[in-house]
């Protein structure tokens, strides 16, 4: 199936102060969603952007990419529509239109309307009416027939059209014809339209409260796409005399530290490898190897800093962090609180999001003689999965 799609977004956005196309809408823009719906669907080989002259100018070169061709608006809709339609490959079987402010599209609401477009001529997504209809007069309040609901569906789009069945549509009417969508043309024509079921996510940005919504939608989607992961650390250092002893970046009273290149945080350590764990993305000593000079008396603030711009180039996000040190000497139950309240603000977490605490060896091997402390850390966090995974 051979597909271009037009998506119209002149609009100079009377009802929402500026045009709506290019509000901010969850990481994007609002015609850059409906756009990228179109751009990533493999059978759709040509998208025809519609926009006014001036957003043409401002964001034009900056949109137009790949398959995706910008135009200028018309006059009126269908004029818009007639600009985007003389830029579709003419070979193409099915043209699907679109709006451009309805950015919750979604490729199986586009493969349906162009599935049944390629049947049976022209294809509307819409949703089944969930209100009771009153019909009022013009002008008037008073109702005058509550019609059977079960008969009327909310028309949205894309809606669909085999090539030549639009083009017939354009060529018999004006820009200025009566009509809010092509479809009506198309019916005028005596052609038959059907309609597809379609989502009412799928609505048309129009007033502020729809982009609260949109976000809302959209956000959530995002989530859906990110999966959990844990992710296991560990470290020992030797317990010597002559060292301050650093746990959880917190330097604890004591007359032996931590022997190691950096400070010797075995907590911290801990914890940066279980959170690159969970990205699968290796260990401390691949960034900060103990041979290199340069790391001689590092705080492991920093190695955990590096950790932190790890996960945010990841576009991951730590849920949680649980540590259990081993340790004979000191004892460390006193100092749980400024641990706990150190390896949060460290990390930039919410105190709820991290646990910690101590386990002696039980007189057993180098940790139960007090020669070492260990410590195990798990890290729960939550990463976007690749869109190629
Ligand atoms: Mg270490």
């Amino acid at each position: 199936m051979r597909a271009a799609a037009i998506v119209v977004s002149g609009g100079l956005g009377s009802r929402m102060g500026k045009p709506k196309q290019f509000l901010p809408l969850a990481g994007a823009t609002v015609v850059e969603w409906s756009l990228k719906c179109f751009a990533d669907m493999p059978e759709v080989e040509a998208v025809v952007l519609v926009l006014s002259e001036d957003a043409m100018k401002e964001h034009g070169a900056r949109l137009a990419s790949g398959k995706v061709r910008v135009v200028p608006a018309g006059s009126t809709r269908m004029g818009s529509v007639r600009n985007g339609f003389a830029a579709v490959p003419p070979d193409v079987e099915v043209v699907a239109v679109h709006d451009g402010a309805r950015s919750m599209v979604t490729a199986e609401i586009v493969r349906a309307a162009v599935a049944e477009a390629a049947k049976s001529g022209a294809a509307v997504a819409a949703v089944p009416v969930k209100d009771t209809l009153k019909r009022v007069p013009k002008g008037g309040v008073a109702v005058v027939e509550t019609p059977d609901r079960a008969q009327f569906w909310a028309a949205q789009t894309p809606q669909a059209y085999r090539y030549a069945v639009l083009k017939e549509a354009l060529e018999r009417f004006r820009d200025d014809a009566d009509a809010t969508d092509e479809s009506q043309l198309v019916e005028r024509c005596g052609r038959p339209v059907s309609v597809v079921p379609s989502s009412y996510e799928n609505f048309k940005i129009t007033t502020p409260e729809d982009m609260t919504m949109a976000e809302a939608i959209l956000d959530a989607r995002a989530g859906a796409s990110r999966l959990t992961k844990a992710g296991f650390g560990f470290d020992i250092h030797r317990l010597v005399a002559g060292r301050e002893l650093w746990l959880a970046g917190v330097k604890l009273p004591h007359d032996k530290g931590l022997l190691g290149h950096s400070d010797g945080d075995a907590v911290l350590h801990a914890a940066c490898d279980a959170v690159l764990g969970a990205l699968g993305l290796g260990e401390i000593g691949i960034a900060f190897p103990p041979s290199d000079p340069r790391f001689k008396g590092l705080a492991s603030r920093e190695i955990v800093a590096h950790t932190l711009g790890k996960v945010a180039g990841a576009g991951a996000e730590i849920v949680h962090l649980d540590c259990t040190l081993v340790a004979e000497e000191p004892k460390l139950k006193p100092h749980y609180e400024s641990m706990k309240a150190s390896l949060a603000g460290v990390f930039g977490l919410p105190s709820a999001r991290v646990s910690l605490k101590a386990k002696s060896h039980e007189g057993l091997d180098s940790i139960g003689r007090g020669e070492a402390i260990s410590c195990h850390a798990v890290a729960t966090v939550l990463a976007p999965v690749s869109p190629r995974a």
